[in-house]
């Protein structure tokens, strides 16, 4: 089994409003990333969202300091964007989709991620979503250190920065040893 983790497609982070939106890039993997949800979930595979979470007014948060408000639990910009949203409705309930509240760029960082993967003795993990620059080369880091494949979808990832995009996209080649395809 292998994993396929979306990482923050939300409205808040692609929409044209979204609060802190990484724009045409973003929108633009919208057709990529439902359809290789759907092939994960069709092939049985494990299919995670990982997604930014947020309490109003946090001050202890450390992203307070450096963006404004998002992802804020319970509001329409934390809901996944345009068809993954659909998508997400429909299989939501299904035994291998699995929704984390992450409130750290790395999917890995205080969530259950790990121990999900381990228990199904998943090896190699895929990433798709935004940004390419900050949550998914977390994540992607974690995963590293964690032992884990790792496997860009370069359709599947975009940011505001596309400097850091383009750098991310080295930089797990060449210094986590994942795969781009
Ligand atoms: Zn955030």
């Amino acid at each position: 089994m292998k994993a396929l983790i979306n990482i923050d497609y939300t409205n808040d982070f692609v929409a044209q409003d979204g609060k802190l939106t990484a724009g045409k890039p973003a929108q633009d993997l919208e057709d990529y990333i439902v359809n290789i949800s759907k092939k994960f979930h069709d092939a049985k595979d494990y299919l995670v969202f990982a997604i930014d979470d947020h309490k109003e007014n946090d001050p202890y948060h450390p992203e307070s300091k450096l963006f404004p408000p998002h992802n804020i639990h319970g509001t329409d910009g934390r809901k996944l964007y345009g068809k993954l949203e659909e998508y997400y409705q429909e299989i939501k309930n299904d035994t291998n989709v699995h929704y984390i509240d992450k409130t750290r760029y790395s999917a890995f960082a205080g969530t259950d991620l790990y121990l999900r993967l381990k228990e199904r003795d998943i090896k190699e993990i895929h990433l798709v979503g935004v940004c390419t620059d900050i949550c998914i080369l977390h994540t992607a880091i974690d995963a590293y250190n964690l032992g884990f494949d790792i496997i860009i979808h370069k359709d599947g990832v975009a940011s505001f920065n596309q400097q850091g995009h383009e750098f991310a996209l080295e930089h797990f080649k060449n210094s986590l040893n994942a795969k781009i395809i």
